[in-house]
């Protein structure tokens, strides 16, 4: 059985494995390296994954399901949710537990389905160049991904029929990609600029030991949010000049969107990029065309201020690892955003030097899965990865506060004990809502579980003690387990179905 590595990305994965000691990304069939993380179903019904979902993208938008990875372990009506939703064409509505359903083709799919059609494609991709059928895999998860997103992507890789060998934080994953087999003693910045969301990783590599120190994310800053401000910037000055708005017209919005992305990416290597959408919309004179030499330096105004929201992120992720800008000895990027020449400028304007140029910025998670997974297979001994729990996990209490248990930023694994004790006589069960966020409010945060502790003796009350132990593995995955004190038996936990 082979162990490949596989980064699951929001707009893109890629499969990956090392051969002969050296670590490489596998190629599809057709020589593709990256899958886009895209499911669709056509109109006669036909399931479609990867590039062959993408493509019907712009002609079938209501049935293209992208972006899914957003949605990942969230319930329907948090913030986030209700936030992406609005950018995205396909319909999303609210299961029987109060989770996240994405609409292909008028039928209801977990959004974990979704990830597990994902996965089972990429599967296939590994069987066809391992000429293996049992694959097992380390997946890469955002650092920020909480207890459920996390068990939700070991299920995805069930449901794929692959078993899930590990599962490690994408800036962790790049770290190993620069550091592994090297004499590297050295405090890191991963800087992961992606699709979607903005994460920064303060690190210290020292004698095979990865100690994450901090990491700070931002879930709503990435790519998306430059072409936007292109989008915005064009449809208004069309508008302008032709008095109609496109702003309800979701084919020439998604024309323009593809338009404004390439035009992006083009001002990364050039000054100029021209973009010309022939027949946008029609007026009274008759077909519309939007035509426009977007200048590098345009670009750079329209999205600076998204560039410095990432500086902000840096400053913090230093402060709490303890660290100043000259105590950075590398700077890794991660990410395609960070190809932008504004990026890389204002990084080196920070740090006072240049980004590292030694992992590449589309590969370093995918690569740092294979080695992981190569470490694995192998049982290499001595590489030690220490990552920290990214949001508080904590309580809801009565009153709608939520009580904080393991702080974000401690190192995992971490294991907690708390003494709760029964409120009335009899009492026969003790009932904990377990959260995961960084709000004072218990509302505000993801609910993990409901768990109901059970079956107690009965007595007076505050006779009763049960021992509540919270422990997070290395995998940032938490478990829950109970102790009567008096009697030192387990007692029966019985977790609700997870977002009642
Ligand atoms: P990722 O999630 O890492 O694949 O990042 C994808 C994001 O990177 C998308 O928003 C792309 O538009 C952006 N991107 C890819 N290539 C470039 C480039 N050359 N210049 C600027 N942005 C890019």
């Amino acid at each position: 059985m082979k162990i490949i590595g596989i980064d699951l990305g929001t707009t893109n994965s890629c499969a990956s494995i090392v051969e002969k000691g050296q670590p490489r990304v596998i190629p599809s069939s057709q020589g593709y390296l990256t899958i886009p993380s895209v499911v669709a179903f056509t109109p006669e019904d036909k399931l479609l994954v990867g590039y062959d979902a993408m493509r019907q993208s712009l002609t079938n938008p209501e049935n293209t399901i992208q972006g899914a990875k957003r949605l990942l372990g969230r319930q329907y009506k948090s913030w986030v949710v209700q936030k992406v939703k609005q950018s995205f064409y396909y319909e999303i509505a609210e299961g029987k537990f109060g989770e996240v359903e994405v609409i292909g083709n008028n039928r209801p799919f977990a959004v974990v389905e979704i990830f597990a059609l994902i996965l089972r494609y990429i599967r296939q991709v590994a069987e066809d160049y391992l000429k293996d059928p049992e694959i097992r895999a380390v997946i890469t998860v955002p650092a920020h991904f909480n207890d459920r997103q996390r068990t939700d992507v070991r299920r995805a890789g069930k449901m794929a029929g692959m078993e899930v060998a590990r599962i490690i934080n994408e800036p962790t994953a790049a770290a190993l990609a620069y550091g592994y087999r090297k004499e590297v003693n050295k405090n890191l910045v991963i800087y992961d600029l992606g699709g979607g969301t903005f994460d920064v990783t303060a690190m210290n590599i020292e004698n095979k030991v990865y100690q994450v120190l901090s990491t700070v994310g931002d879930t709503f800053l990435g790519g998306i949010d430059f072409d936007n401000r292109i989008v915005e910037y064009l449809a208004e000055k069309f508008e302008r000049e032709t008095k109609i708005s496109l702003a309800e017209d979701r084919v020439a919005l998604q024309r323009l969107r593809i338009a404004a992305e390439e035009a992006k990416k083009e001002l990364s290597l050039r000054k100029e990029a021209e973009i010309k959408l022939p027949f946008i919309s029609s007026g009274p004179q008759g077909p519309l065309s939007l035509e426009y030499l977007l200048k590098r330096t345009e670009l750079e105004l329209l999205t600076e201020k998204l560039v410095e929201k990432t500086l902000d992120t840096c400053r913090s992720a230093l402060d709490i690892a303890g660290l100043t800008p000259d105590k950075i000895d590398d700077i890794i990027l991660v990410g395609g955003q960070t190809r932008m020449p504004l990026v890389w400028e204002k990084i080196k304007n920070y740090f006072g030097k240049s980004p590292s140029k030694g992992v590449h910025p589309d590969e370093a998670v995918a690569i740092g899965a294979a080695i992981m997974a190569d470490i694995i297979t192998r049982g290499e001994t001595g590489v030690l990865l220490l990552d920290v729990v990214p949001l508080s996990i904590g309580l809801g209490l009565p009153d709608g506060r939520f009580k904080e248990l393991i702080p974000k930023n401690t190192t995992v694994p971490v294991k907690k004990s708390m003494i709760f004790t029964t409120h009335k006589d009899d009492q026969s069960s003790v009932q904990l809502v377990v959260l995961q966020g960084d709000s004072a409010w218990a509302k505000e945060n993801e609910l993990l579980s409901k768990i109901a502790f059970t079956g107690l003796p009965a007595k007076p009350k505050g006779e009763v003690k049960v021992e509540v132990t919270f422990a997070v593995d290395t995998e940032g995955i938490l478990t829950v387990s109970a102790l009567d004190k008096a009697t030192g038996k387990e007692v029966t936990t019985q977790v609700s179905a997870r977002a009642e």
